[in-house]
């Protein structure tokens, strides 16, 4: 199978040609939320559906959590702490040091949360993330419910004083997020268009102003196939997100440089290994990853070390 659809010749910087796009495990139902733990040398990810959490070191994948509260997005904090949205509960929990889980939020004005989706960390200490209804319109993903806040949005959690401020209410169904290398640009993706022509375009960028105010920038990137459902910015701040057919690249400037393509629907990707340049791949049923020219953005995905435990 071919391995790469170059869109602009600058992407054969960011490739090695003869890398190969590697299933590394398959077995899951719907993979997602993956984040890598440099100072362990694994990868933890999601397996909605199954209600667990896994983890993968090369080609062993064992379980992480189970049940997992269908567990989706995850990513570290500062301290390299795990931080993961649940739709079971309906929240975003921290997994402290100890192994002790801490729910740092599951409501907003006393309303319970939809389904956290995924989630990202700022270096301020803040964890902003998405709520669309995912993981609540089935009990596929999680428990059957009505949405109590009655739309999905983007929140902002001060995890120091439990803090929990709405940043995005325009958006159908906020999914993926990440922020640009120096924290000036969040990016997020909205999956409520169904991949039909006059849905929401699928990745808008917001700048971030003080107090965490967001101005739309508007639309970055029309992800074709859809969908972009979680992505990662590289050291470069090239943004690579999933897509129907595979992962798709994109320089800061929203142009689509190319796609590695791969054999499952993508839903997201983390930079990882020990020189952070391996993109690991969730893609419905299989773990994929591929050796990439470029490394992941260290500021996002590489918390500085923590003490030892
Ligand atoms: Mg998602």
């Amino acid at each position: 199978m071919e391995t790469y659809r170059i869109v602009d010749g600058s992407f054969r910087s960011l490739v090695i040609s003869h890398a190969q796009v590697e299933r590394l495990w398959t077995g899951g139902r719907w993979l997602e939320g993956p984040v890598y733990w440099a100072d362990a040398g694994m990868l933890v990810f999601s397996d909605i559906p199954n209600d667990r959490l896994l983890r993968a070191v090369d080609e062993s994948v064992t379980v992480f959590r189970s049940p997992s509260r269908h567990a989706n997005g995850n990513t570290r904090d500062r301290e390299g702490r795990l931080v993961t949205c649940e739709h079971g509960s309906r929240s975003v929990t921290r997994t402290e040091h100890t192994g002790a889980v801490t729910t740092l939020a599951d409501r907003y004005q006393g309303k319970r949360f939809n389904s956290p989706n995924d989630v990202v960390a700022h270096s301020d200490g803040s964890v902003w993330f998405t709520d669309p209804d995912y993981g609540i319109t089935t009990d596929y993903e999680g428990d059957r419910a009505e949405s109590e806040i009655g739309g999905c949005h983007v929140y902002r959690l001060d995890p120091g004083t439990r803090t929990v401020t709405r940043v995005i209410d325009t958006m159908v169904k906020p999914n993926g997020l990440a922020f640009s290398l120096d924290e000036s640009i969040l990016y997020v993706s909205d999956t409520g268009g169904g991949g039909k022509p006059d849905g929401p375009p699928n990745i808008r960028r917001f700048r971030v102003q003080a107090d965490a105010v967001l101005d739309d920038l508007g639309v970055f990137a029309v992800v074709d196939p859809p969908a972009s459902d979680g992505f990662r910015i590289d050291e470069h701040g090239n943004l690579w997100t999933s897509a129907g057919d595979g992962v798709h690249c994109y320089a800061p400037d929203g142009k689509l440089l190319g796609k590695v393509l791969v054999p499952e629907r993508v839903s997201n990707v983390a930079f990882g290994g020990p020189k952070h340049n391996r993109l690991f791949i969730t893609a419905t049923t299989s773990l994929y990853s591929i050796y990439l020219a470029v490394r992941g953005a260290p500021a996002i995905d590489q918390p500085p070390p923590v003490g030892p435990h």
